[in-house]
This record gives structure tokens, C-alpha cells and sequence, in this order.
């Protein structure tokens, strides 16, 4: 199928102070190379040769100025050329058909007077440079046409051509370069501003305020939206105004968007014409029209905004006076992938942000219920505990009952005993997590307490057949509230007694290094297993060691004691050989000359 060709985008290439200058370096060349006619065309990023500066031509040469035509045709008819230098010429006669035909549609055939002499220049010859940067790159053609002599040049006359233009070569090129540079610097310069402004600006819709107003700059443009697909954002921040896109297009804009990303290419839509989707030409390209008209804009570009395959959104520029070029469309695609990553580091951020809210709220919630149920279960454990002590004060009275129902009520009240323990447990744990529980700071001396819970344990260890020692430097002076230090204590020689087989020990020291207390408990019991030495300072958790399992507790002891720990700025660890004993360790600030209570 012959497929139509469709003209591109004419004068897509620069603005006009770079076009005056490559005319002016054309008609330099054509001087000094004796030719009437020096034509100058860049090649585009798609791949398009743009007539951008003809010197001498008639009025049809001076059409073509602005024009595009496939990299491809002109391929075509220099490979039959001969080279000599930085020219080829191609003499009209070695034209193929094909070639001939491509020159007639793209380019300009002179009509000069019938020559006769065997060197007389033809109006279908051809002498071109191609303009080549320092990776062999084609950047652009510089063509001569006519000669002022007639005649067709010969090889020397074609290589000292070269030598003599080297210098005119080069400044175009030096041109293609600035042109290209300008426009993506002054983008990139004002896509990197908005990026950096997401640094300071952690909400998504603060950071696109900024990044628009970046960009708007940066695009030179009257009027700048930023939209993005995200159901929940609706991101057109402009106020209200005439800018604003008919809504009803916004489904024809936003798939348009997607193409766009995947075609890597930004959409120009000028007046009769949308660059680069012709499914958005032909479906919304009457009403974007009336849109440009509406604005009297001199075009709208349309941005895509993605990151990896997924288009977020698009930037909407819209442009009253100056021609959008592509090297600022090159520009905008890479302002598109800074921007979609922004996007998708902001909305990570955001769904960060509300996950740990939400966790804490979690949290909240669960301290609440603890504290509610345990408030709860206060009245009824002491109702109970109330009537068991009752009744056991009237069989010490002499009441008689059957000796089972008094075994019954000894274990209920054993249970009760329990569960006021747990309820006291739980209530502490609630104070203690409570952020607003303040610190009582009084002067603490370790030894003295230590040797407080060692008496108070002593009948319970000697009971479970633990030998319980202890030991303090004199002077362990740490600052803080003694009932808490003291249940510290508690929960850690509770625990190494319950943990160990009679016939053990539990031996708690006391010693001061530097300027720490150091307050270790260290029992020859069953030990904790690796595993559960990283666990056992959380809420609620008891080993799977079943010989722990087997005597009773709540898993709070611990958590309590790292709770105390830490109001008190200190530190508490555990080294454990499964089987052989636990070392617990805590470590305390001592307490210096300004801990010292004051006149009270
Ligand atoms: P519990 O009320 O279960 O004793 P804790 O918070 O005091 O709760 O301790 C958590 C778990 O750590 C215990 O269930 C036990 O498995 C283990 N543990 C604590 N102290 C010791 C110890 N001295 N020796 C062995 N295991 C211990």
C-alpha cells in the first residue's frame, strides 16, 4: 500500500535570532564559494531535515525555507554521489528515478537556460557538505546551487571548496549545538529548581504549586497546569480561568498522554494542526482549534509526565507568542520523567506517612482497650477476692464444710491472687507507656534497694530450693523513682528464681563503672534460646520453651523493666545459654553533683 506521506511540523528548528545568524553565515558561503544559491538544513530529532536558512534563491527556492523532508530521501541521492573533502557532488545524469523523483518532492530544481558545453552546470546536479559533530554524527546538509561561472566545478576546485569552508562548516554546527543546549538548559535549569523544591516540600499538591511555577518560567509559558491521572488527586492548579481545558476533553487528553509517554514525544498543537497523535488530531483536533483561538495562543504542548512504563500525567503549556522548538520539546520529555519521579517519591512518601499514622492510631487504640478492660476487671477481682477472704475467715472461725469445696476454694483463690497480679501488671504497663507519666527524680541508692527485694524474695527462694545471693558497690547512687527502680528489680529476681530447677542460684550485683550503674541478675536456671532472647523484652511474649511454659506468667515483666529502663535513660540486655542460665543486665546513669535534691 502506498502510504500518503504526511508533511512534518515545518519551522520546529530555533527561533529567529539563530536562523539570521545561519542566513548570514549562507550568504558568506555562497560569496566566497562563487555560487549564487547556499542552502543550510538541520537534522531533527524525528529524523526530519529542515530547510533552515536559504541564501539566493528565488521566491520557490525561498518556499522551501522552514520545510521538512525524510533524512532517508537525501540519503538516497548523496549515496550516488562522489566524494572530495567535506563535498559530494552528484551530477544530475547519474541520478537514478527513484532519486530524481525524491529531489523533485523535497527539494528545488532551478530553471536555467540549456547550456551546451560538456562542464555546463545541470539544474538537477547536486554539491552538498554534510555537517557531521565529533561522533560522526549527520547533524545537517549545507547545499550550493548554481555556480556564477556556469560551470560545474572540478574534483580539486570541489576538495579546495572544502578546505576553504572548513571554518564556516564548523560555525554552523557550533549553532546546531548552542540552539539544542539553550533551549534543554533553560528547561533543565528550571525542571531541577521545582525537583529541588521538593526537599522543602513534602505534600504533593505544595510541591506541583512550586514545580508549575518552575516550569511555567522555565517553558516561557502565558499559562502552565500540571495534571495528574491519580483518581483521588484532581491537580489542575491554575485558578479557574479560560486556560482550562473543556473537561469533557480531559479523557481525550489523558489517553493521548499515555501515548505520548510510551511514544517518548511531547504533542504540539498549533492552529489547523496536532503534532504528533493523529488520533488526537482527528478526535478532538477541531475543538483544541477553537480552543487555541479562544486564547489566541500561538500553540498548547502537551508533556507527558511518567516514570518506568507508566505515564502519571501530563504538563499543559500553553503559548502565545514564541514558536515552540524541539530541542525545548526534548527538553520538557526529560522535565517529564524528573517530575514523575517526584510524583511517585511523593506519593510514596504520602502512603508513608498515613501507613504510620495509622499504626499509631492502631496503637492508641490498643493501650485504650488494655487500660478499659483492666479497669474493668479491677471491681470484680476485688469483689471476689473479698468474698474468699470472708469465707476463709469464717472456716477459721470454725465453719465446718467438706474438706473438697475447701481445696476448691484455695485454688480459686490462687486464681484470683493471678489475676490481680495481671490486672496490676497491666495497669502499669499502660502508666508506664503513657508519653505524659511523669518522672519522679529523687536520689536512689541500687545496693539498698537490691538488698529490699533480696529480703522480700528470700523465703520464696528458699522455698524453690534457689540459693539467692547479692552484692553492691557502696554508693550506686542513680537518680529517679524508687518504686519503679524497685519493681525493676522485682520483675528481674522474680524471674531468675521462677526460671530456675532447685538446687541453682540467682545472684544479683551491683557495680558502678565510670559513670554508669551496672546492675546485673544472673541465675544458673534454664536459660532463654537465642531466638527468644531478641523477643522477650516485647509485650505479652513468653517462650516456646515448654519448661518455661510450664510456671506461670504473663510475658509483662519484662517489658515493664524495659520501660522503667528506659524513663530512666538506662539500657537493659540479656546473654543466655540455653540451658545453662541468663545474665540480665542494666545500666544506669549514676547520679552527679546537679541530681542532688535542692531545698525542698
Ligand atoms: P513472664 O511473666 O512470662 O515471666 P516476662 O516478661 O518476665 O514474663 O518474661 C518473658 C519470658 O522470658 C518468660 O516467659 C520466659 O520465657 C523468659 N524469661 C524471663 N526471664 C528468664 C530467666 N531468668 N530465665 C529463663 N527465661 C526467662
Amino acid at each position: 500500500m502506498n502510504v500518503e506521506w504526511q508533511r512534518p511540523r515545518a519551522h520546529a528548528w530555533g527561533g529567529d535570532p539563530e536562523r539570521a545568524a545561519l542566513l548570514a553565515i549562507a550568504e558568506d558561503i555562497r560569496s566566497r564559494a562563487g555560487f549564487k544559491v547556499c542552502a543550510v538544513e538541520v537534522l531533527r530529532a524525528d529524523r526530519m531535515l529542515e530547510f533552515v536558512a536559504i541564501a539566493g534563491a528565488d521566491d520557490e527556492g525561498r518556499d522551501l525555507l522552514g520545510q521538512a523532508s525524510p533524512v532517508d530521501a537525501m540519503h538516497a541521492a548523496l549515496s550516488l554521489g562522489a566524494d572530495y573533502g567535506a563535498f559530494t557532488f552528484v551530477a544530475g545524469e547519474w541520478m537514478t528515478d527513484e532519486a530524481s523523483e525524491l529531489m523533485a518532492r523535497y527539494g528545488h530544481v532551478p530553471e536555467l537556460p540549456p547550456a551546451n558545453e560538456p562542464d555546463a552546470w545541470l539544474a538537477t546536479d547536486m554539491l552538498a557538505a554534510r555537517i557531521v559533530d565529533a561522533q560522526e554524527r549527520l547533524r545537517g546538509i549545507v547545499y550550493l546551487d548554481e555556480p556564477l561561472s556556469g560551470r560545474r566545478p572540478t574534483p580539486e576546485q570541489i576538495s579546495e571548496l572544502g578546505s576553504m569552508l572548513a571554518l564556516q562548516l564548523r560555525a554552523i554546527l557550533t549553532h546546531f549545538d548552542r540552539e539544542q543546549l539553550e533551549g534543554q538548559l533553560r528547561v533543565a535549569r528550571s525542571a531541577s529548581a521545582a525537583i529541588r523544591s521538593m526537599s522543602s516540600e513534602r505534600d504533593l499538591g505544595g510541591f506541583l504549586k512550586k514545580a508549575r511555577h518552575h516550569l511555567k518560567e522555565g517553558f516561557r509559558a502565558s499559562d502552565l497546569q500540571i495534571r495528574l491521572f491519580d483518581g483521588g488527586h484532581e491537580l489542575n492548579l491554575s485558578r479557574r480561568s479560560e486556560q482550562d481545558v473543556d473537561p469533557r476533553h480531559h479523557r481525550l487528553l489523558d489517553e493521548a498522554a499515555q501515548r505520548a509517554w510510551s511514544a517518548q514525544t511531547a504533542l504540539i498543537v498549533e492552529p489547523g494542526h496536532v503534532w504528533g497523535d493523529e488520533i488526537l488530531a482527528r478526535e478532538g483536533g477541531e475543538d483544541l482549534d477553537l480552543y487555541l483561538a479562544r486564547l489566541g495562543a500561538a500553540a498548547v504542548v502537551l508533556v507527558p509526565i511518567g516514570a518506568a512504563d507508566e505515564a502519571l500525567g501530563y504538563v499543559w503549556v500553553v503559548r502565545h507568542d514564541v514558536r515552540w522548538t524541539e530541542a525545548e520539546s526534548i527538553a520538557a520529555l526529560s522535565a517529564g520523567h524528573d517530575l514523575g519521579r517526584a510524583v511517585v517519591n511523593a506519593r510514596a512518601f504520602a502512603r508513608e506517612e498515613q501507613l504510620v499514622g495509622e499504626l499509631q492510631r492502631l496503637d492508641q487504640y490498643r493501650t485504650q482497650l488494655i487500660a478499659t478492660i483492666t479497669h474493668e476487671m479491677k471491681n470484680p477481682i476485688g469483689a471476689l477476692a473479698g468474698h474468699l477472704e470472708l469465707i476463709d475467715m469464717q472456716l477459721e472461725d470454725g465453719l465446718q464444710v467438706p474438706e473438697a469445696i475447701v481445696r476448691s476454694l484455695s485454688t480459686m483463690s490462687r486464681s484470683v491472687d493471678r489475676l490481680s497480679a495481671l490486672a496490676s501488671s497491666l495497669l502499669e504497663l499502660t502508666r508506664l507507656g503513657q508519653s505524659d507519666t511523669p518522672l519522679v527524680r529523687r536520689p536512689v541508692d541500687l545496693g539498698d534497694l537490691v538488698a529490699e527485694v533480696a529480703a522480700l524474695f528470700e523465703a520464696q527462694a528458699r522455698a524453690a530450693g534457689v540459693e539467692l545471693t547479692f552484692d553492691a558497690d557502696s554508693g550506686s547512687v542513680v537518680t529517679g523513682d524508687a518504686a519503679e527502680l524497685e519493681m525493676l528489680v522485682t520483675n528481674l529476681v522474680s524471674n531468675a528464681v521462677k526460671y530456675t530447677e532447685p538446687g541453682g542460684s540467682a545472684d544479683v550485683t551491683v557495680r558502678r563503672d565510670g559513670d554508669r550503674a551496672v546492675l546485673t541478675c544472673a541465675d544458673s536456671g534454664i536459660g532463654i534460646t537465642p531466638a527468644d532472647q531478641d523477643l522477650v523484652f516485647g509485650e505479652f511474649h513468653r517462650s516456646g520453651d515448654p519448661r518455661a511454659r510450664q510456671r506461670p506468667g504473663s510475658g509483662l515483666g519484662l517489658s515493664i523493666a524495659k520501660r522503667i529502663v528506659e524513663r530512666h535513660r538506662g539500657t537493659i540486655s540479656v546473654t543466655s545459654e540455653h540451658g545453662n542460665g541468663s545474665v540480665f543486665t542494666v545500666r544506669l546513669p549514676l547520679a552527679g553533683p546537679e541530681d542532688h535534691p535542692g531545698p525542698t
